[in-house]
């Protein structure tokens, strides 16, 4: 689908919503091809890259010398590829325990930068899915307030993986009050709400979304399953 057309149902969606503020259009990239990505950047709408494998992005990203837009990490990361993210990536948005936190905050420092973080929180409650476990969910947002080479700017979901709205919805409500309470417990804005996907990202706005990450719309069926890095 045309991404003239994915925004302008955002739009409608922040009417619907009363909503006067901006959403975060990343097009989620993992799998496309370079050619495809050049396509999505020529679009003023679409905001920002969204990866999932730091290897797949780390080959792709060379070939996007001077491109205007971010790139996020938005995949699960391993411990051992978390130097490569910190090089390559301008947020990672998957940081979903004190430990991967520590360690992304080690090695920015050696690196002489700053890197800013979304936490992944599990809102679903499936298992497949990553993310800290609500319950963790404030002892994490310490522990990285505490690390001065991490800039903490949001939180992230994945939705339930269901048709039932209500269930979803619930999901991204959970998030929001989640992110009310952090801002409220760092005494920080944490301006980035990233929840809502092809399927579900409407529904994600409605409940105060401020960055929704969208793949199959924008670039049609994926063609080989994404694995985990
Ligand atoms: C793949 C992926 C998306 C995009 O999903 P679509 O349904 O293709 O829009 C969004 N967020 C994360 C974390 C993903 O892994």
């Amino acid at each position: 689908m045309d991404a003239e057309i994915i925004y302008s149902r955002i739009q409608d969606a922040l009417t619907r919503a009363g909503r006067r503020d901006k959403v975060i259009f990343a097009a989620v990239s993992k799998t496309r091809t370079v050619d495809e990505m050049r396509e999505a950047e020529k679009f003023s709408c679409i905001d920002c890259f969204g990866e999932n494998r730091v290897q797949e992005a780390e080959t792709k990203r060379a070939a996007f010398p001077d491109s205007r837009l971010a790139w996020r990490l938005i995949g699960h990361l391993q411990a051992n590829k978390a130097r490569k993210a910190v090089e390559l990536f301008d947020s990672i948005d998957s940081i979903d325990s004190p430990e991967l936190a520590q360690r992304v905050d080690r090695i920015a420092g050696e690196l002489g930068r700053v890197m800013p973080v979304l936490l992944e929180v599990n809102t679903s409650g499936e298992a497949s899915k990553s993310g800290i476990d609500p319950q963790n969910f404030t002892a994490l947002v310490d522990s990285v307030m505490g690390l001065k080479n991490l800039r903490l700017e949001g939180l992230m979901t994945v939705g339930p993986l269901t048709d039932d709205e209500a269930r979803i919805r619930r999901s991204f409500a959970q998030l929001r009050g989640l992110i009310d309470d952090a801002r409220t417990r760092t005494g920080s804005a944490l301006p980035i709400l990233s929840m809502g996907m092809s399927d579900d990202f409407e529904l994600a706005i409605l409940e105060g979304s401020t960055m929704v990450r969208i793949g199959t719309l924008l670039f049609g069926p994926r063609h080989y399953p994404a694995q985990n890095s």
